[in-house]
């Protein structure tokens, strides 16, 4: 479970796709490194050991600044998220349980599994379509931008631990907290 949302020395989330959280134990580990300031605590969520006890932290910023690579890595979810959890053949909407990726070229000619050649189908369409090649996306694949799935992650609900992490999401009030 994600319990510490981790921010960047520059404020801003390390990551959003996915999103920048660790276990409360890994928070604990940047703690007592000194790898991180503070910026939020669980109020009432306490841990002990032997030697020492703390408050869970539920945001930390980072001390060092971690570069960012700004590209966008080929992944399911990110495909996805490309298409916005919708088929691209009947534009029903899909989940990560039941989307599927789909090879607009088939694979058993020559299509390859990227950006450009993989989009998300709903399984009846993706078994529809292995029997009818003639059946096309709504759009041609493309490698979207970084920039571009950020704002499309925003528009979905966040796995939200603690009311102060839609703030340093930059997420407007009404965020549902399941995922
Ligand atoms: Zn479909």
């Amino acid at each position: 479970m994600a319990d510490t949302l981790v921010i960047n020395a520059d404020g801003q989330p390390v990551s959003l796709l996915p999103l920048s959280a660790v276990p409360w134990k890994e928070a604990i580990l940047y703690m007592y490194h000194d790898k991180c300031d503070v910026l939020e605590w669980y109020d009432d969520w306490i841990v002990r050991s032997v030697s020492w006890e703390t408050k869970v932290p539920a945001v930390i910023m980072l001390k060092q600044y971690l570069r960012r690579t700004g590209g966008v890595r080929f992944s399911k979810s990110n495909v996805y998220l490309r298409d916005q959890y919708k088929c691209l053949y009947c534009g029903t909407g899909v989940n990560n349980a039941s989307a599927t990726m789909d090879h607009v070229l088939p694979v058993s000619r020559g299509g390859k599994t990227n950006w450009t050649n993989i989009v998300t189908a709903c399984s009846p369409c993706n078994t529809r379509k292995a029997h009818h090649s003639v059946m096309k996306p709504r759009y041609a694949p493309y490698k979207p931008g970084y920039y571009e799935l950020v704002r499309k992650r925003k528009q979905l609900p966040f796995n939200i631990r603690h009311d102060s992490w839609a703030q340093w999401l930059g997420l407007d009030e009404e965020i549902t907290a399941s995922e």
